[in-house]
C-alpha cells in the first residue's frame, strides 16, 4: 500500500515583523523611602563625597597633594611623584581594582553598582533634588501632567538649578585633579579661566547633568559594560537581592488582621511599593534581572510594609540562589578563594614594587654621529643623559661609565636635581682605539645619589669605534 507524504506550506510570510531591540523608555517616578540600606548608602555616599571633594584641596609639601600634572607629565600622589615610566604601576593598580571588583561581585553581587558607582550615587543626589523641589512621587506625576504654570516653572527651574550646581561642583572638582584647584576656582570666579579648563569643566558639567538627570537607569541598562559581563561571575552562592516566592505567593491584598493563610495568600500584599522605589523601574518579584543594580531599595520598602502588617521582615532580602532553593549557602568556595589569593598576591607584589621603586631614573641616548677621533687620537662618543629625581627632596647625583678599559669620562659628572626634576646633561666618553675589542662595545652608565648611595640606577648603551681588523 502506498504512503502519502504530508505536505506543509513553507511559503515565507509576505511581511516579516520587525523586532524592536530598544524598548521605549517609560519615565520612572521613584518613591522616597527610608530603611537600613538607604542609611548605609547615605553613610557610604557621604564618605565617598568627602574623599572626592576633599582630597583635591589637600596640600603636601607646598603643592596640591593629588595632582595629575599632564603638561609636565608628573603625577603627584601625596609624598610620591610618578612619571610616565611608572605607568606600569598605574596599570597594575587598575588590574588590582578590576580583580577587587571581581572578588566583590562573586561574593556580594552588584553592591558596587548600588552603593558606590558614581552613576548611582549622583542619580540618588539628583533624585533628592527632584523630591525637594517637585515633591514626592505622586506630586511629581501630577505636576508633569499639568500645563505650564508659575508654580510648575519655579519648581522645575529650582530642580534644574540644583542639578546644574551639583554637576558644576563635580566637574570643577574632577578637573581640579588635573590643574591646581585653587587657581582654577579663583580663575573661574574672576572670569580669567583658560579655554581648555573652561571646555573640560563645561564638558563634565553636561556629562553629569545628562547622565544623572536624564539617562539614569539607561546608563546601567544599555551603556555600562560591567553590567553586561558581571552576570557571568554570579554563582548560586552570590548575594543577590531577591524576592522569596515560596513565602510571598499567592500575592494579593488583604485586611491587616485577616487570616490570610486561610485565604490561600502568601506574605506579599501586592502593594507594589518595591516597584515604586526601584530606580530602574523593575519588579523584583519577576526574578533576578539584568536591570537590577542591587541597591536594596526594594528591601527597605518591603521591610517597612512587613512591619506595618506585623509579618516578619525579609520577604525581599539579600540572599543566594542556594538559599532560595532551600540549600546551604557556601561562603568559602573555590572561585572566591581563588580571587582572594590572586588579589592578595597582586597587592603584595604591587606594595613591594611601590616601596622599592627607585628614586632616580637614568635614560641614555647616543648622539647620531657614530664616533670621532680627538687630538690625542682617542675615539670619542657623545651621549645625552636624562637623570630624573623621583624623590621628594633635592639630590646630588654622581654619574660614571664603565665597560671598557681606559674609558675616560668628559663632562659634568656631578649634578643636582630638585624634587621631581629631570636634568639633561651631555657626556663625552673617550677610549684609546687599541683598547676597543670591537667596533660596537657594550658600556654601562651609572648614576648614584651622593646623599644616599642606595639610590642608584644603571642604563646600558654602546660605544662605537672604527672596525677592528
Ligand atoms: S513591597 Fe513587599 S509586599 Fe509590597 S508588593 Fe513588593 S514584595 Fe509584595
Ligand atoms: S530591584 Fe531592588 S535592588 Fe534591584 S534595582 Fe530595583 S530596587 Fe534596587
Amino acid at each position: 500500500m502506498s504512503q502519502k507524504i504530508p505536505v506543509h506550506d513553507v511559503t515565507p510570510p509576505k511581511k516579516v515583523e520587525s523586532v524592536d531591540l530598544y524598548a521605549t523608555r517609560e519615565r520612572i517616578y521613584t518613591r522616597a523611602f527610608t530603611g537600613l540600606y538607604r542609611n548605609l548608602r547615605r553613610v557610604g555616599g557621604a564618605a565617598l563625597f568627602l574623599l572626592f571633594f576633599g582630597t583635591v584641596w589637600l596640600n603636601w609639601d607646598g603643592r596640591q597633594a593629588v595632582w595629575w600634572n599632564l603638561p609636565e607629565r608628573k603625577f603627584y600622589i601625596f609624598g610620591a611623584t610618578y612619571f610616565p615610566q611608572d605607568f606600569i604601576l598605574l596599570s597594575a593598580m587598575l588590574i588590582i581594582a578590576a580583580f577587587g571588583l571581581f572578588f566583590i561581585t562573586v561574593f556580594a553581587g552588584r553592591v558596587w553598582c548600588g552603593y558606590t558607582c558614581p552613576q548611582s550615587v549622583f542619580t540618588w543626589v539628583f533624585m533628592w533634588a527632584e523630591k525637594v523641589t517637585e515633591g514626592d512621587r505622586n506630586q511629581r506625576m501630577k505636576l508633569d501632567k499639568q500645563p505650564m504654570s508659575g508654580n510648575k516653572f519655579v519648581r522645575k527651574a529650582a530642580k534644574h538649578a540644583i542639578w546644574l550646581l551639583v554637576s558644576f561642583a563635580v566637574a570643577i572638582t574632577f578637573v581640579g585633579y588635573f590643574t591646581p584647584i585653587r587657581e582654577l576656582v579663583t580663575d573661574f570666579f574672576t572670569l580669567e579661566v583658560g579655554g581648555w579648563a573652561l571646555f573640560w569643566v563645561g564638558f563634565f558639567t553636561l556629562a553629569t547633568y545628562g547622565n544623572a538627570g536624564y539617562l539614569r537607569e539607561q546608563v546601567c541598562i544599555y551603556m555600562c559594560p560591567y553590567a553586561r559581563f558581571q552576570s557571568v561571575m554570579f554563582d548560586k552562592d552570590t548575594l543577590i537581592v531577591s524576592y522569596d516566592p515560596r513565602r510571598g505567593e499567592r500575592r494579593g491584598p488583604r485586611k491587616k488582621d485577616a487570616d490570610y493563610k486561610a485565604l490561600g495568600l502568601g506574605d506579599c500584599i501586592d502593594c507594589t511599593m518595591c516597584v515604586q522605589v526601584c530606580p530602574t523601574g523593575i519588579d523584583i518579584r519577576d526574578g533576578l534581572q539584568i536591570e537590577c543594580i542591587g541597591c536594596a531599595a526594594c528591601i527597605d520598602a518591603c521591610d517597612t510594609i512587613m512591619d506595618k502588617m506585623g509579618y516578619p521582615r525579609g520577604l525581599i532580602s539579600y540572599t543566594t540562589e542556594h538559599n532560595l532553593s532551600g540549600q546551604k549557602t557556601h561562603i568559602l568556595r573555590p572561585r572566591l578563594i581563588g580571587y582572594a589569593l590572586a588579589l592578595a598576591a597582586m597587592i603584595g607584589v604591587f606594595g613591594y614594587a611601590v616601596a622599592t621603586r627607585p628614586l632616580v631614573k637614568l635614560d641614555v641616548s647616543k648622539d647620531r654621529v657614530l664616533y670621532r677621533e680627538n687630538a690625542e687620537g682617542y675615539i670619542e662618543n657623545v651621549y645625552s643623559l636624562k637623570v630624573m629625581n623621583k624623590a621628594q627632596h633635592p639630590q646630588t647625583f654622581v654619574i660614571s661609565a664603565s665597560g671598557l678599559d681606559g674609558l675616560e669620562y668628559n663632562g659634568r659628572q656631578e649634578i643636582t636635581a630638585a624634587a621631581g626634576e629631570l636634568v639633561t646633561v651631555t657626556a663625552e666618553l673617550a677610549a684609546p682605539p687599541e683598547k676597543l675589542p670591537s667596533s660596537t662595545n657594550k658600556i654601562v652608565f651609572h648614576v648614584q645619589s651622593a646623599d644616599d648611595p642606595s639610590i642608584e640606577d644603571d642604563a646600558d648603551s654602546r660605544f662605537i669605534g672604527p672596525s677592528v681588523r
